[in-house]
């Protein structure tokens, strides 16, 4: 602590010796804050000194401060350092740093693309030299010197990123970073608003040559400009189509995905296949090239590792957006020229998609928003932008500017509250901007979902047992849709129910109703559980309550009076044996007598609900609810003098009791393939997901949580992407149940956990990415059913939500 002290003229006020290891600013992202300098930073709203109690009691015991306030006396064992600046002490200790490091140092600056060439750089160096470069772009005032202090003993080069956005900045970073190597990497057409011109701005940007050997760049204006800025004995080594250049390159062929260069360099000569086409990463690789020529690397050396250079997430990116959509996101950087520039890049993919523009408003371009968003909203009309969705203030303000069919968002998290991923379909979709927009929450909302445990709904077999049913009856068919039509999807299914004309809907609650009424739904819906909250809305959208108690009958009957509404179908439930609800035998009377005086409802329907239609054994009870049924309804009818109809059966009723469908029946599990009498129906749903990962494991190893399965075998074990969260019964653990992988059954093993669970696929070939169905048409749902002591419709009803359903039809 001495030594630092000296290094950046502080009073040391010290406390336990600690040895330091990291250095932070800030008081979130600190590893080891027994070993850790904290600079305590001040900003406009912000004071590093307010942190330093809570970074104590986190185990803190160094600190840089400027002013020592009262309470870090009780900070026993703390040590302090006193200085004028804490800022500038930082750049002290960075600077000094530096000095004292064998390192060579390679500074980076430009407008543009300092990220992917320090990235890029390191990936071609790597293997032959212990390389540091800065994390992340700490290329600021604050960023440099911590990139600096993470140089250690060993590193032989240092590449560094030097950012500016106000003049006088560079100085202070030139005398931290002291390069002996310099990259120019771009100069982008904007000044800025802290700059008069161009020139003043490069200038500014020159100053980090002024202590190199070498300075590396494209020829041009830019480079022509710095060399009158830095000292005479200073070196360029400048790469260009130009026939002066020093390394001369030729751009011979761009192809889908990469771009070859033809190179020339003193009496080397060769082609580079860079895997990327566009432009920029063109110049951020030559730039990095260019290093590895100054350094004597042999052609093929570099041909070869330059094949190998991997994307850096920061450039543009091109990926499977939600339906259909492909999403082309560049939002590291905003300027009008790199707008244009991505714009191109959109013109090059399929022709025969539409295109969208998510642009956000500029930052720091120096010109007024009446200059810019004109001539953008322009550049959108020739480039033939079907849709454009501007976010930002400014962009907000600008909005007349643009085509009618705009929308505009104050930020992001707008767009994410009111856009749904409905809204795009088959579009190519630019996502552009400045950092601070976090335009990559947008980009995230609109990627292909990569969790792809999928409920698929087979849509044909559906109607298929539809149709199977039919064929027994000649009543009217109701089909319950109710908890989301047996898990398989609300709107979709009562969509196709509708079109293949059955007569009836019935849901459990009144707001699946409203749901299916928002979908267009215009055929009759019955509501089960009918909560007086609910009355006006049902009203409102013509759902029709289940009737099973006197009371609820007056209130609804008023809720209709209060609204004026005369002959409102309602359906009166009578218990026959179920003993859940409705009106018993002797409440008969008193309901007749509700019904002596003028009523505003209408009795469409009188039910019932058999408790065991599906087992022969309880045939007898069945018969009994159905006589006592039909005992109940003649008494009820003949006091009315309009047909009311009359149903009792469900779908094993249906098959079981042919003689008893009286008017309706009500359609449930057997529409999702499920029969009590083995009838031919089609599994609908199919419960799948796919091998996300495969380890080997010896034998005798355990699998998993809790260790209650081992192998017996050395055994190929699967991941696959679905656990007990998604519905998958966590009593199928270890063995119980199987899944079906490549035409076999295997099983599960270990406890299934939260979001995935393993598989033993030792006996098959299956490999990553493989289809695995858990039930469906090769694993019936009756059959893990079975399995687990319960009933498909609990299985079926508990898939959960975050399980994509996904239709399909021949
Ligand atoms: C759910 C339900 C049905 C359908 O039963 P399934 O066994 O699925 O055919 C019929 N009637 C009522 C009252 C129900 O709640």
């Amino acid at each position: 602590m001495n030594e630092i002290a000296e290094i950046i003229n502080g009073t040391l006020h010290s406390g336990i010796p600690v040895e330091i290891m990291e250095y932070s600013i800030d008081s979130r992202s600190v590893v080891t804050p027994e070993h850790t300098l904290f600079f305590a930073l001040t900003g406009n709203n912000h004071n590093g000194h307010d942190y330093i109690r809570t970074l104590y009691s986190d185990g803190m015991r160094a600190f840089v401060i400027s002013e020592f306030r009262e309470e870090f006396n009780q900070l026993t064992g703390a040590n302090f350092i006193v200085v004028e600046n804490v800022l500038t002490a930082l750049q002290q200790l960075a600077a000094h740093h530096r000095q004292h490091t064998q390192a060579e140092v390679i500074g980076i600056t430009g407008s543009n693309g300092k990220t992917v060439v320090k990235e890029w750089l390191y990936q071609l160096l790597v293997n032959d030299h212990a390389v540091y470069r800065s994390p992340r772009s700490y290329n600021s005032q604050v960023g440099v010197p911590l990139s600096l202090l993470g140089i250690d003993p060993k590193t032989e080069i240092a590449i560094i990123e030097a950012g500016i956005s106000l003049k006088g900045e560079m100085q202070h970073l030139q005398q931290m970073i002291q390069p002996t190597i310099g990259i120019f990497t771009h100069l982008g057409d904007a000044h800025g608003e802290n700059f008069a011109s161009k020139e003043e701005k490069l200038a500014e940007k020159a100053q980090l040559f002024t202590s190199c050997q070498w300075v590396i760049g494209q020829t041009g204006e830019a480079l022509e400009y710095i060399k009158t800025r830095v000292p005479s004995t200073t070196s360029f080594l400048l790469w260009g189509e130009d026939p002066k250049a020093d390394i001369h390159v030729k751009t011979m062929n761009i192809a889908l995905g990469h771009r070859e260069v033809q190179v020339t360099f003193g009496n080397k000569h060769f082609i580079l296949d860079i895997p990327f086409p566009d432009i920029a990463s063109y110049e951020n690789c030559m730039n990095a090239v260019s290093i590895l020529l100054l350094k004597q690397y042999s052609p093929n050396v570099i041909i070869s590792r330059v094949q190998q250079l991997s994307a850096i997430a920061m450039r543009m990116e091109i990926k499977d957006g939600i339906n259909n959509c492909t999403l082309v996101n560049d939002y590291y950087n905003s300027d009008p020229s790199s707008f244009q520039l991505a714009l191109n890049i959109l013109a090059t993919q399929d022709a025969s998609k539409e295109r969208v523009v998510i642009l956000s408003d500029f930052m720091d371009t120096g010109k007024s928003g009446d200059d810019l968003y004109p001539s953008i909203a322009e550049t959108l009309r020739q480039a033939n932008i079907s849709l454009f969705i501007g976010i930002g203030k400014h962009l907000s303000e600008h909005r007349h500017d643009f085509a009618a069919n705009s929308r505009f968002y104050e930020d992001t998290e707008h767009f994410l509250r009111q856009e749904e991923r409905d809204n795009f379909n088959n579009q190519i979709i630019l996502i552009k901007g400045a950092r601070a927009f976090q335009l990559e929450y947008i980009a995230g909302f609109l990627q292909k979902q990569s969790h792809s445990t999928i409920l698929e709904v087979d849509l044909d077999a559906m109607v298929h047992n539809l149709n199977h049913f039919r064929s027994l009856t000649d009543a009217h068919i109701a089909v319950m849709v109710k908890a989301f039509s047996y898990g398989s999807g609300s709107r979709e299914i009562a969509s196709l129910l509708q079109y293949h004309r059955v007569d009836y809907l019935m849901v459990a609650f009144a707001d699946e109703g409203i749901e299916l009424r928002a979908a267009g739904i215009t055929i009759p819906i019955a509501v089960m559980n009918p909560e007086r909250e609910a009355f006006d809305n049902m009203i409102m959208f013509n759902l029709e309550p289940e009737i099973y108690a006197l009371d609820i009958l007056e209130d609804f009957n008023q809720a209709l009076n209060k609204h004026g509404i005369k002959r409102f179908p309602v359906h009166i439930k009578l218990n026959t044996g179920m003993n859940r609800s409705g009106f018993d035998e002797q409440d008969i009377p008193q309901l007749l007598e509700f019904f002596e005086a003028e009523r505003s409802v209408y009795i469409r329907s009188i039910f019932s609900h058999l408790a065991g239609s599906d087992e022969a054994k309880h045939d007898d009870f069945t018969l009994k609810q159905i006589h006592l049924f039909e005992r109940m309804t003649e008494c009820i009818q003949s006091r009315f003098n309009y047909k009311i109809w009359r149903h009792i059966l469900n779908s094993a009723g249906i098959e079981r009791f042919p003689q008893y469908h009286f008017d309706l029946v009500r359609l449930g599990i057997g529409l999702h393939g499920i029969s009590a009498t083995n009838a031919q129906l089609q599994a609908v749903s199919s419960f799948k997901t796919y091998i996300s990962s495969i380890r080997n494991v010896p034998e005798g190893q355990s699998i998993g949580y809790g260790r209650k399965s081992y192998t017996t075998r050395p055994s190929r074990i699967a991941v696959i992407p679905v656990g007990y969260a998604d519905g998958l019964n966590r009593h199928l653990s270890n063995r119980v149940g199987n899944v079906f992988v490549k035409g076999k059954r295997v099983p599960i093993i270990g406890n299934i956990c939260m979001d995935t669970c393993m598989i033993d696929i030792t006996d098959t070939d299956a490999t990553t990415g493989d289809e695995v169905e858990i039930f469906g048409k090769h694993i019936p749902v009756t059959e893990l059913a079975e399995q687990l002591g319960t009933i498909p419709y609990e299985i079926l009803t508990g898939i959960s939500f975050r399980v994509k359903r996904v239709y399909y039809k021949e």
